[in-house]
């Protein structure tokens, strides 16, 4: 008898999608984690979005997630990153409550029947020839499942430093680490490493001089993540701008001794694009400063998070070099900065559905498969949970490729190449940044979304009435054209040619700087703004993105090409050396994925079709013979 479809053990970004996942493809569901307090708690900084990462908070959220309807419920200050640049590179970013936060995913969890919460820390799981049975609590409580997620974070063998006072065990401040669990998943035979992040300290607000500082204030009315839910916008707090200069430098340079960082105490790797402010001195020194930026951390307390000065130092030496941040001469340090240490699970332990490859019903998603971030362990947490219901449930496994969404690009990137340092989200790791955007992620994902059974009715109808809108805008661009004495103020305004005939909208929005809204403004045709931004890109980037399409199409057809995971490479000599063993190790899913596994050459994927063409030829050779040998005899 099982007790659930699905247990999901760990409550962070990656838990709370994956149990949310779980529910909405109707797998009953347990979420167990070692505090239900700590249900979507922020570990690092109180925001959520921004450059690459505001797109996969669209893309969870498309699909049914929780990320971006919690950031609208707590969001106190909405921003979209890049607004001076065009709108396909466009990034919506939301400063947030933290405790509002954690509130809202509660709620939103709390909202779906099928799932269920427990408190406790998970030991060990119960394993039966090769697949996952359930899990065992420290407390020596079996709960059986037919599939299990984890998405412990940074509690694998955490440990926390501040100076180099040996590390003290924890998961994260104030938290126990999960000692038990990574004992035995290195006992199950799976391959573990070791990375380290860190957090910079917190002030109490109330004892900087911020009327000193430069102010940054978001937008107002402030921008929304989700599609599906609309929130009341709460009130909106600023951020400071302020800079660690050359004081700051001199106190660091001289402790940089007692760093544990910099003084030997921790030796996993850190994320370089999260460098503690040690590694920005040590490694640029003749930068004269550094941007620091002091962010609410909620509407109901004064407390403020120090982006920008992550340290492993000692406390006092934290506060001693705060104090010579213009702004914060005597500033009250509420909550001192540290690093943690911590195992994860080489991702190329994983198949694309991320299921553990030894291990039948195990799924892994968020920090612990060596990535860093609220949104990679989100989305993660997403596909997890999908397929973790699909295991359970006899469903399809839901696999989203690196031309269908930023997620894919993610996953593929974890599981293909691995990673040798935290792995963040960038525009730049992905191939079709045109087709892959935060304003289309509804027109992309929905459908999938749908096909799956991962939205409601509601939202549904939510999604179609949106795609239709934006159709709809886009063929009155088509189809109206504006006079020139009405437009051309607006074109010279925008440096580009007047008209001399009546001109098609679309054709006009084609040109850099005259947006589409303003066009139909001209023409004084109404259209909702938020319908209009999918046809404005398609008119500016048209032809790009038709070229990325065309790209993408033969990428999807090399991912198309399956590849049975028991092939032996090791006999197919025409692939060199390295190809071979690259291969083997990794077990791609297709030919695509092959192709981009590091060390596995064009001419190797071409070896590798032409020995699976082979083999399925022979294949086929011997079932005909086969079929012929029973005919005859029969
Ligand atoms: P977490 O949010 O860590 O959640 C793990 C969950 O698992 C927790 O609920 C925990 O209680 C539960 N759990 C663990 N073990 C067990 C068990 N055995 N049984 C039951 N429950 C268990 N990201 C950035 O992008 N930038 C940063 O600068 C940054 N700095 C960070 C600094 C620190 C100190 C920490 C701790 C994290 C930082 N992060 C940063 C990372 C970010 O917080 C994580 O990427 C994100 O929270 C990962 O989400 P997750 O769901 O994988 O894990």
């Amino acid at each position: 008898m099982t007790d659930y479809d699905v247990v999901v053990v760990g409550g962070g970004h990656a838990g709370a999608e994956a149990a949310c996942a779980a529910a909405r493809r109707g797998a009953s569901t347990l979420l167990l984690t070692q505090n239900l307090e700590t249900i979507g708690l922020m570990s690092c900084n109180p925001a959520i979005g921004g450059i690459a990462k505001g797109t996969l908070v669209r893309e969870v959220d498309a699909l049914g997630g929780i990320m971006g309807r919690a950031t609208d419920r707590a969001s106190i200050q909405f921003r979209m990153l890049n607004r001076s640049k065009g709108p396909a590179v466009w990034s919506p970013r939301s400063q947030c409550d933290r405790a509002l936060y954690r509130r809202a995913v509660r709620a939103l969890l709390e909202q779906h029947e099928g799932i269920h919460f427990s408190q406790g820390m998970v030991a060990r799981l119960v394993l039966h020839s090769g697949r996952v049975k359930g899990i065992e609590t420290s407390a020596g409580e079996r709960i059986l499942a037919r599939a299990v997620v984890l998405t412990t974070g940074t509690f694998l063998r955490g440990q926390i430093h501040m100076g180099l006072e040996a590390g003290i065990p924890a998961g994260r401040a104030g938290e126990p680490p999960s000692v038990q669990l990574a004992q035995e998943l290195v006992d199950y035979g799976l391959t573990i490493g070791r990375f380290k992040t860190g957090t910079p300290p917190r002030i109490d607000g109330r004892t900087a001089n911020l009327d000193q500082l430069q102010v940054q204030h978001g937008e107002s009315p402030g921008g929304e993540f989700s599609f599906y839910e609309h929130a009341e916008q709460l009130p909106q707090l600023p951020c400071y701008l302020t800079w660690a200069g050359q004081e700051v430098k001199d106190i660091i340079q001289r402790h940089l001794h007692s760093s544990a960082l910099y003084g030997g105490a921790i030796s996993g790797k850190g994320p370089r694009y999260c460098p503690s402010v040690e590694d920005k001195i040590v490694k640029f020194p003749d930068a004269e400063r550094h941007q620091v930026f002091l962010e609410p951390e909620g509407l109901a307390t004064r407390e403020m998070y120090v982006n920008g000065l992550s340290t492993s130092l000692p406390a006092a030496v934290q506060l001693e070099f705060l104090r010579a941040v213009p702004g914060l001469e005597s500033v009250s340090m509420t909550r001192a900065g540290y690093a943690i240490e911590y195992d994860y699970v080489p991702p190329r332990q994983l198949t694309p559905t991320l299921e553990v490859k030894s291990i039948s019903g195990l799924f892994l998603a968020g920090q612990i498969n060596g990535t860093t971030g609220y949104e990679e362990a989100a989305s993660q947490g997403l596909i997890a949970g999908l397929n973790a219901a699909a295991v359970s449930r006899g469903l399809d496994p839901v696999v989203l490729g690196r031309a269908d969404a930023m997620m894919g690009v993610l996953i593929d990137d974890l599981i293909t190449k691995g990673v040798d340092e935290p792995y963040r989200m960038f525009t730049s790791r992905v191939e079709y940044r045109l087709l892959l955007r935060q304003d289309n992620a509804m027109r992309r994902l929905a459908p999938v979304a749908h096909r799956h059974g991962m939205l409601t009715p509601r939202e549904v109808e939510i999604s179609s009435r949106r795609r239709d809108s934006e159709d709809r805008v886009y063929e009155l661009a088509m189809a109206s054209a504006i006079r020139p004495e009405i437009v051309n103020g607006l074109l010279r305004a925008a440096g580009t040619n007047e008209i001399s005939e009546p001109t098609r909208i679309a054709e006009l929005a084609r040109r850099p700087g005259v947006g589409l809204i303003e066009l139909f403004d001209c023409a004084e045709i109404s259209v909702e703004e938020g319908f209009a931004a999918w046809a404005d890109i398609e008119f500016k980037y048209g032809g790009y993105i038709s070229r990325e399409n065309v790209r993408a199409e033969k990428m999807m057809a090399l991912d198309g090409y399956s590849l049975p995971t028991d092939l032996p490479y090791n006999e197919m000599k025409s692939i060199s050396y390295e190809g071979r063993e690259k291969l083997q190790a990794v077990r791609p899913a297709s030919l695509g994925m092959a192709g981009r596994i590091p060390g596995v050459s064009p001419s190797d994927v071409q070896s590798l079709f032409s020995e699976t063409l082979r083999r399925r030829r022979l294949a086929e050779d011997v079932s005909r013979e086969t079929d012929e040998g029973s005919t005859a005899k029969s």
